[in-house]
């Protein structure tokens, strides 16, 4: 047996592990005090009425033989699709219903589909971002090229001309900066993609954040993006599905190389590999994108929005340079008083109690630099927030 020796160049992911160590270590020896916890990228409030109505009628439907169902279609049953493709044209992208491939989550999606790249392939890989692009295309073996994420850019890497590489992700709004491309920003990307036959994998988990009217919301949103960019899209942070587990993925049938079509790579490789989104899971999706579901989960939204803003406020009354937190779930802060984000993670939790996520975990140019989320309670937000104050 031999084995894929490129696991040993996986970096330890010791960053929750740690993070859950040291809370748990204060908490032992401060039994009294009220932990406040804003790093975990996992979403708070229960699924909406219509995501439980659907459910319920679907569990109901697999227990009558006149409607039960075994496996379904791998790449999505046409219901959710059209609504996806629905969902789209809302926002002005007009998309074929075999473009579109329902999943069990953007994360599958986004290591599932190195498999459909050589593994010469030059990646270009946002620092700070996701770390699941890195470890992915580590797994496989690619060479990894950086493109710093810094304050001076707003943590919005454009494309460099002297740079040539084949594949680039980009991840709008941005985990963990909550940094959002602009539309002529992403046209340059998608200029530079086209001008060097590469490939733009975009992942838009959180689309559903974007309020700014003027920000895309899809890579597609760019006119000649179906030529070069795969969008990989999740009702996680959407409608709350992290534990339900539905996303979906997008293919332009206009995208090939040497004569083989992505679309179809993309088809074969999961209709051999997956066997689909559970049924009742599907039908849960597809009431996201019914009226009910829309203005239910959109105010799921609002409420995690309002949280973002309460903490971006402080961050604006305390003097203290951020970024995200507009069209996004991420406050992007850099640490206070000089200090690396490690040390400012053991700062905060000893004299306020209240848990981030350090920006080293993110990437090199993260070390300077601190993650909070507004998954949380509206209180729980704003008492964490006046500890802060107390802080600086
Ligand atoms: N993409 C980004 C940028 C994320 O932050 C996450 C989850 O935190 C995912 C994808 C994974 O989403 P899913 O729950 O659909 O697998």
């Amino acid at each position: 047996m031999k084995l894929n020796e490129n696991y040993r160049e996986l970096k330890e992911s010791y960053l929750f592990s740690e993070v859950a160590k040291k809370v748990n270590a204060f908490q032992a020896a401060n039994p009294d005090k009220k932990v406040i916890r804003m790093g975990i990228g996992d979403v708070t409030l229960p699924l909406c009425e219509s995501v439980i109505k659907a459910l319920h009628n679907a569990v109901d439907e697999m227990g009558r033989a006149e409607t039960f169902r075994g496996y379904g279609p791998e790449q999505g049953y046409d219901f959710l699709r059209s609504a996806i493709k629905d969902h789209y044209a809302q926002n002005g992208v007009e998309l074929d219903i075999d473009e579109i491939f329902v999943s069990d989550g953007a994360k599958s999606d986004i290591g599932n589909i190195t498999d459909l790249f050589s593994k010469d392939n030059t990646v270009l890989i946002p620092d700070p971002v996701y770390p699941v692009y890195v470890d992915t295309n580590t797994m496989n073996g690619r060479k990894i090229i950086y493109m710093d994420g810094t304050a001076e850019n707003g943590f919005l890497p454009m494309p460099d001309k002297n740079v040539k590489v084949d594949i680039i992700y980009l991840c709008s709004p941005n985990n963990p900066t909550g940094a959002c491309y602009t539309k002529a920003q992403l046209e340059e990307w998608v200029e530079y993609a086209l001008e060097n036959n590469a490939l733009i994998l975009f992942d838009s988990a959180y689309e559903s954040f974007v309020s700014d009217e003027g920000l895309p919301r899809s890579i597609y949103s760019v006119e000649d993006a179906k030529k070069c960019a795969i969008e990989f899209c999740s009702l996680s942070k959407t409608a709350g599905f992290t534990g339900l587990r539905c996303g979906y993925t997008i293919v332009p049938k206009t995208i090939e190389s040497g004569g083989m079509r992505l679309n179809k790579m993309w088809l074969r490789r999961q209709t051999t590999k997956f066997n689909g989104v559970p049924y009742i899971v599907q039908r849960a999706a597809c009431a996201v994108f019914g009226a009910d579901g829309i203005s239910e989960t959109r105010r799921m939204v609002a409420h995690y929005k309002q949280n973002a803003q309460i903490i971006a406020k402080t961050m604006q009354e305390t003097g203290t340079r951020f970024f995200g937190g507009i069209n996004s779930p991420y406050i992007w802060f850099e640490c206070p008083f000089g200090m690396d984000s490690w040390e400012f993670f053991d700062f905060m939790l000893e004299k306020i109690a209240v848990v981030g996520t350090p920006g080293a975990g993110f990437g090199k140019n993260g070390n300077n630099f601190f993650r909070l989320t507004a998954f949380n309670s509206k209180e729980n937000t704003t008492e964490a927030m006046e500890r802060f104050k107390t802080l600086c």
